[in-house]
């Protein structure tokens, strides 16, 4: 079974999942958002190595904390990210459209395909792509914990905006409906912004998508 801390850091109160086999003791962050120091003295409380970074998309408020990890760490970490959002990354994740700038930190190497498998560990998770808030949005799912790392896909209550460059309403609608709703009732979804919640929650009572 996974170890999961979750951090909510950074200017759009985003969540980063510093997520560990604690076999290996090896760690991924899922979305490095914010205030890399302070997810790099997490994984140090917990005698965690974190050798992945990977993204569930590239905008800004979810990468931030990528430079300052990397800085840190010898060998680098190994950055995982959909080809569709490469333009996104190279742009800073959109950082100057809002008046910031970041540090995207190492290139991305990994490029993350539609049910490729990320291996972490012991444990294995499958690569979703989930398109409609980025064209490279992925989600990661983790089918022997029950978890979905959803990112900005939805939210409890509320989706991923689709007004921003390369947003779709329909491809989330569409990305929602077979990538996260196909899932068991009980699979607990991790989102980028806001509380915990499972799929079967979000199937009655989402407003934007609930069948
Ligand atoms: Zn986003
Ligand atoms: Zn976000």
């Amino acid at each position: 079974m996974l170890e999961i801390v979750s951090l909510t850091l950074g200017p759009a109160q985003t969540n980063a999942y510093l997520v560990a086999d604690p076999q290996s003791g090896e760690a991924v962050v899922i979305d490095p958002a914010w205030d890399g120091d302070r997810i790099l003295a997490a994984a140090q409380e917990h005698g965690w190595r974190i050798a992945h970074l990977w993204y569930t998309h590239a905008h800004f408020d979810h990468i931030g904390g990528a430079g300052a990890i990397a800085d840190a760490l010898n060998p680098l970490p190994l950055v995982a990210l959909h080809p569709a959002d490469h333009t996104l990354w190279r742009a800073e994740g959109g950082a100057p459209l809002f008046g910031l700038r970041i540090d995207p930190g190492p290139e991305p190497t990994i490029d993350l395909v539609h049910g490729m498998r990320m291996q972490l560990g012991q444990v294995q998770f499958e690569v979703r792509h989930t398109p409609g808030h980025t064209p490279g949005h992925c989600s990661f799912y983790v089918a022997q914990d029950s978890l979905l790392f959803c990112g900005d896909l939805i939210f409890q209550g509320s989706v991923g905006r689709t007004d921003l460059p390369g947003g779709s309403w329909e491809q989330l609608v569409n990305s929602i409906r077979t990538q996260a709703f196909s899932l068991p009732d009980e699979t607990r979804l991790l989102s980028g912004h806001g509380p915990e919640t499972t799929v079967g929650e979000q199937k009655r009572s989402n407003p934007f998508v609930a069948e």
